[in-house]
């Protein structure tokens, strides 16, 4: 299975919350060494697009797909075995933990039955494999001096640099990112760019939501627009940059 390969296919995705429909029928693909970036208006259906991948939310209609396997219609747990790992838009740390056993757990999640199971199985040489792979990733994110301190401890765009972290203790293939850069400051956003471009050099596939749009302009290969829950437009920023629904969509023209 190789770089540019169809990695996870979104087929007439859709979810209605009563008579709202949040997402309309979306279809779209995430390759393999892809950053791909889902944009649109505050309420366009980005994050429960995500909901609908990682299976925190049913479809009402419609498809996921993942390496050819249908994942629609199984569970979190399932879909984060097969190699997906998410960040959420608010960030869901243990604020009281630190942040070496935040990324830990991470670590723990993938294949397991759930954390507590798991911490009760774990013995001492699979503790300290789990460290040392949290340790490493906490390094990567360039927040090493930071390990041994409470999660909530940290600034907020730091908390979510380790949210980050996590997600990559779980040795995924696709990493999804609700809004990455957000409170961020321009620093961190350098660095989370840098990041996921090596990411992406290592074969990683990224979907992104982001509202900075200079960020999604100079780091993704593909663009997907959602408005009102409906794909509006897709393709590669340069085009996306100066397409007119798009526009309209964000000037309210
Ligand atoms: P975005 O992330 O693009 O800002 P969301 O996916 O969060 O948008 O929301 C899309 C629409 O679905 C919004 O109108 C939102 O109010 C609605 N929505 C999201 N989650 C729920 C829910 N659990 N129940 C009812 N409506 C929801
Ligand atoms: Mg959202």
């Amino acid at each position: 299975t190789g770089r540019g390969e169809a990695l996870l296919v979104l087929d007439q995705a859709r979810k209605q919350f009563g008579g709202l429909v949040a997402v309309n029928d979306v279809s779209f693909k995430v390759r393999r060494g892809e950053i791909v970036a889902l944009i649109g208006p505050n309420g366009a259906g980005k994050s429960t697009t995500f909901n609908l991948i990682t299976g925190v939310a049913a479809l009402t209609a419609g498809t996921v797909r993942y390496d050819g396997v249908e994942i629609s219609g199984t569970s979190p747990r399932v879909i984060a075995r097969h190699g997906v790992a998410r960040t959420f838009q608010h960030v869901k740390l243990n604020p009281d933990m630190t942040v070496l056993e935040n990324v830990a757990l991470g670590a723990h999640l993938r294949g397991r039955a759930g954390i507590l199971a798991a911490m009760l199985r774990l013995d001492r040489r699979d503790e300290a494999r789990l460290l040392a792979e949290a340790a490493h990733q906490i390094e990567r994110i360039g927040l090493a001096e930071h390990m041994m301190k409470p999660a909530g401890s940290l600034a907020l765009g730091q908390q979510r640099m380790v949210e980050i972290a996590r997600a990559l203790a779980m040795d995924p293939e696709l990493l999804l990112l609700d809004e990455p850069a957000a409170g961020l400051r321009h620093f961190e956003k350098t660095a989370l760019a840098d990041l996921l471009d090596r990411l992406r050099a290592e074969g990683m596939s990224v979907l992104l939501v982001e509202h900075d749009m200079g960020f999604v302009m100079g780091l993704t290969d593909h663009i997907v627009v959602l408005d009102f829950g409906t794909k509006i437009a897709e393709g590669p920023p340069e085009a996306i940059k100066t397409h007119p629904a798009v526009l309209e969509a964000y000037l309210g023209g």
